[in-house]
């Protein structure tokens, strides 16, 4: 099975309406629609219900940047799965860093997470990666391995083949830095290993890992042309229209 090519933008806290309609619209027609290629945009939460009406006569998908893991209940502030779903949303990311690191977010919730995600039709993108001092420590691969191997342990075995990954070295996130291409495959390749070792070869064949730190017009043909680089989750680039575009164009 082919995997899906998931060119995706984390908005993070940024943009007001007027600025995510015109970013939109923009990329709208900005690109050419490919076989096998998945463009999602990530906005913050109380743009979902903009994004909808934005996107419903594109072939752009949307998500949100983080949930609960509860259908309902006494959970100040936070987002349901179901809500997500009722809201149209085709992918949710979940365990991003500064979500793991502002909000100490466990392995076991971004399990837990994932599980209630796929429970409700939605894709979870799950980020994992390590630490420039955990990457000096060289435990960078173990850290890894805990992350990816908790997801598995956490959703049910039917569920796994609805599973994408996010390889986000923090160090490379929203620092310029970008991992090199050797880096970055060296890593992929040992998510895929884990996955195999798990899943078989079918799944871990058929699962998408997606990169994501510092991408940017310039980087992303060569991180794309990486044989387990199945993506790219962008931040900073995904606000400008015309980087954003030149992304998505160098797939
Ligand atoms: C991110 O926040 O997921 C990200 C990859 O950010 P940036 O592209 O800005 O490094």
């Amino acid at each position: 099975m082919a995997r899906k090519t998931i060119i995706a933008g984390n908005w993070k806290m940024n943009l007001l309406p007027e600025e995510g309609e015109m970013l939109v619209v923009s990329l709208k027609t900005a690109f050419e629609n490919k076989k096998n290629l998945e463009v999602v945009v990530f906005p913050p939460i109380g743009l979902i219900p903009f994004a909808r009406e934005w996107i419903y006569d594109s072939v752009i998908r949307y998500g949100a940047q983080n949930c609960w893991h509860e259908v309902s209940g006494p959970y100040t502030g936070e987002t349901s799965p179901e809500l997500l779903k009722s809201l149209g949303c085709s992918y949710c990311l979940v365990g991003h860093s500064e979500r793991r690191e502002i909000f100490e977010e466990s392995n076991e919730l971004v399990g837990r997470k994932s599980q209630a995600l796929v429970e409700m039709g939605i894709i979870p993108i799950v980020c994992v990666g390590e630490s420039l001092a955990e990457r000096e420590a060289a435990i960078h691969f173990e850290k890894i391995q805990q992350q990816v191997e908790s997801v598995f342990e956490a959703v049910e075995k039917e569920s796994w083949i609805h599973l994408v990954f996010a390889y986000e070295p923090i160090w490379a996130i929203g620092t310029g830095k970008t991992a090199t291409p050797k880096q970055a495959e060296e890593i992929h390749q040992f998510i895929r290993k884990i996955i195999r070792q798990k899943s078989g070869d079918v799944l871990a064949d058929a699962i998408s890992i997606l990169y994501g730190g510092s991408a940017k017009p310039g980087n992303a043909e060569e991180l794309l042309a990486q044989d387990n680089i199945d993506g790219l989750l962008v931040g900073g680039a995904s606000l400008v229209a015309e980087d954003f575009s030149n992304i998505i164009k160098a797939y």
